[in-house]
């Protein structure tokens, strides 16, 4: 599954190559992924995409009539969950991302292909999905600020503060891990990421949270920003095979601390990282130099 840099990554390209297009026609190949928008193609057709934002690892596209509107009329979610993709293909250049592709994902459509909307200047945006957990939704700006709202702090938006930050430990008796994993509390922290912040900041994820000093948060705080941020700027982390065609290779695993170097020496201290399995995922942490 992508991981928030991934879909940033993706939500960068879109945003650089829908933004001001006129949705020609829109055709639904399988009803599974517009289940709560039975009528997105009636909603669509003739409207702008006018923005691309997003929140944890929901895209958001700004819909509206008119490609000079500033404020979005309505708006369509779409998430990639599993093995979703989207692809946007002109003149033959394609460029996108999402779960892994191969050669074959490259011609397009393909069987995988759920959604295709079509530009009135000829340009085509696919989204495939193989598994069929992804969705599109279209929703009006009330509906989307709702949704908006079950999001915790998130870093690099304004809400993460070290304030914000340290106020999510109160009265909390769960692991750190599974904290930092809890979207609504925290949004954006996938897997490898949190084990990575962890072992910057020397603490170990199965730590009780109500065990942290305030020594140990205020590295967290820095650490959790800094390592999604840095992933951003590398593109993702490829071993989820993000892949896009434009020149933005995921190359933020060759920077990888702990996340799948279990039997591999710290790179601190030298100690064998340990992978262990903990709130329900693999957890990599180095038992010598992280308390
Ligand atoms: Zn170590």
């Amino acid at each position: 599954m992508p991981e928030m840099p991934e879909v940033e990554v993706v939500r960068r390209q879109l945003e650089k190559h829908i933004c001001g297009r006129k949705v020609e026609e829109v055709v639904v190949r399988h009803p599974k992924i517009v289940r709560h928008s039975p009528h997105i193609v009636e909603d669509l057709r003739g409207k702008y995409f006018i923005s691309v934002e997003r929140i944890g690892k929901l895209l958001t596209f700004g819909i509206a009539r008119s490609k000079s509107t500033k404020q979005p009329e309505t708006y369509m979610l779409g998430h990639l969950k599993m093995t979703g993709q989207f692809i946007f293909v002109e003149d033959q250049q394609k460029v996108g991302g999402g779960h892994s592709m191969t050669e074959s994902d490259f011609e397009l459509p393909h069987r995988h292909t759920r959604v295709m909307f079509h530009f009135s200047d000829g340009a085509t945006l696919y989204f495939n999905d193989m598994r069929l957990f992804g969705f599109l939704q279209i929703v009006t700006p009330k509906e989307k600020g709702r949704v908006w709202a079950t999001y915790g702090i998130e870093p690099g938006r304004e809400n993460y503060t070290l304030e914000n930050f340290l106020q999510i430990f109160k009265n909390r008796k769960t692991s750190l891990k599974a904290l930092l994993l809890n979207q609504k509390v925290i949004s954006g922290l996938g897997n490898i990421y949190v084990d990575e912040a962890c072992h910057r900041s020397q603490v170990r994820p199965q730590r009780r949270v109500n065990s942290l000093t305030k020594t140990e948060k205020e590295r967290l705080f820095h650490n959790c920003r800094d390592v999604m941020m840095e992933s951003i700027e590398h593109g993702g982390t490829t071993f989820y095979s993000f892949v896009s065609s434009d020149g933005v290779k995921g190359n933020f695993s060759q920077h990888l601390e702990v996340f799948d170097r279990a039997g591999e020496p710290c790179l601190r201290c030298g100690y064998e990282i340990e992978k262990i399995k903990h709130a329900g995922r693999g957890t990599h942490y180095c038992p010598a130099c992280q308390k």
